[in-house]
């Protein structure tokens, strides 16, 4: 996609919800980003169902990157990451006829959860397709938050096509992982906390996989302070979101990362047409940096992440001329590991230390 065909920033409050127009028998959506004023009213919005999480001072980081660092936990957030802050304010301004046709959604992972979550909140009915052969643990998790799982194909894409297809015919609202304002707004709060705590940070550092997480934290960020420097990291198995932010159009690429927060093959329009506008750096790290950052975390900071979760820590590792000697924030997003993906992890940084 051409570089001015991308959704523009307006700097007026956008309307609450994108609106659908069609174009030549495609439905395409109109799409603004949010506005930090549209973060504060997520705030307000996700304040009943989830707690502040804490930041909080590393000494032993701090001593091993020469600088002050602070880790943003957000894998203290109920089911284990921060994805909840976008479902539920999604699902909070959807109508209540849109939360009866139902909303629907592809994924295991965390986004997957939050959806399913947010709309047993709100009383949604929340329909998940999933492959063939899906992890049965994280099928019972969606059941058990109340999503009806829809078995379909033998691997996401075909998943993903049926999910389209369901949303156009029945009518579900269809929940994208990244090109949606509100998921956007939702997860900026995390940001917002981090600025409010600690209103002299110079650097945040945070992972990314379908972009919402960083491009709300350039949001923030920048309209708070231009001279706050955003990062993002990705894994280099999974390098989409850094091709697109590099290229200025979506390139595939492929995905063998174990992180699954991180696995997008591409990068999506909305959040890359903000990260391209403000993000000051981009760091790809292999999977065993992040392992060695989950590592590090445990020893360093007693703390459990999983491999998408500890990919911030990693890009600091490996760049530490972006912090020395600065007050950096770095989110630790999420901690749900399976024991083999730790085992693996603490294995692999042992042999490095
Ligand atoms: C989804 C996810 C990410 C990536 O966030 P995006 O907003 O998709 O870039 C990072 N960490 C965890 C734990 C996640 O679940």
């Amino acid at each position: 996609m051409p570089k001015d065909a991308l959704p523009r920033l307006r700097l007026t409050p956008p309307d609450p919800f994108p609106k659908l127009v069609p174009q030549s028998n495609i439905q395409v959506y109109i799409m603004q980003a949010p506005t930090l004023r549209d973060v504060y009213e997520a705030k307000k919005t996700i304040a009943p169902y989830l707690p502040r999480t804490p930041l909080q001072h590393s000494p032993g980081l701090s001593k091993r990157l020469d600088a002050q660092v602070y880790l943003k936990h957000d894998e203290h957030l109920p089911l284990g990451a921060f994805k909840a802050r976008g479902g539920i304010n999604l699902l909070a301004h959807l109508s209540q006829e849109e939360r009866d046709r139902g909303v629907i959604t592809a994924s295991t992972g965390n986004h997957g959860q939050s959806i399913a979550q947010a709309c047993r909140i709100f009383g949604a009915r929340a329909y998940i397709v999933l492959p063939r052969g899906a992890n049965p643990l994280k099928v019972a998790a969606l059941r058990s938050l109340g999503a009806e799982v829809i078995f379909h194909g033998d691997n996401f894409d075909e998943a993903r096509a049926h999910c389209d297809r369901l949303a156009k015919e029945e009518g579900y609202r269809f929940v994208h992982p990244a090109n949606e304002p509100l998921l956007i707004a939702g997860v900026a709060t995390q940001t917002l906390e981090v600025i409010e705590d600690m209103p002299d940070v110079e650097a945040i550092f945070m992972p990314l996989g379908g972009g919402s997480t960083a491009a709300g934290a350039c949001i923030v960020a920048k309209t708070i302070s231009p001279d706050i420097q955003v990062v993002a990291v990705q894994s280099e198995e999974a390098p989409g979101g850094y091709l697109y932010w590099e290229q200025g159009k979506e390139v595939e690429a492929p995905t063998t990362t174990f992180a699954e927060g991180l696995a997008t093959r591409v990068g999506y329009d909305l959040p890359q047409s903000i990260l391209r506008q403000h993000l000051d750096d981009f760091v790809l790290v292999s999977d065993d940096e992040i392992r060695c950052a989950i590592g590090v975390l445990i020893e360093e900071a007693h703390t459990l992440a999983e491999g998408a979760g500890a990919a911030a820590l990693a890009g600091a590792l490996r760049r530490p001329e972006l912090v020395k000697g600065k007050k950096v924030s770095i989110t630790v997003s999420g901690a749900n590991t399976t024991l083999p993906q730790l085992l693996e992890a603490v294995k692999v940084y042992q042999g490095r230390n």
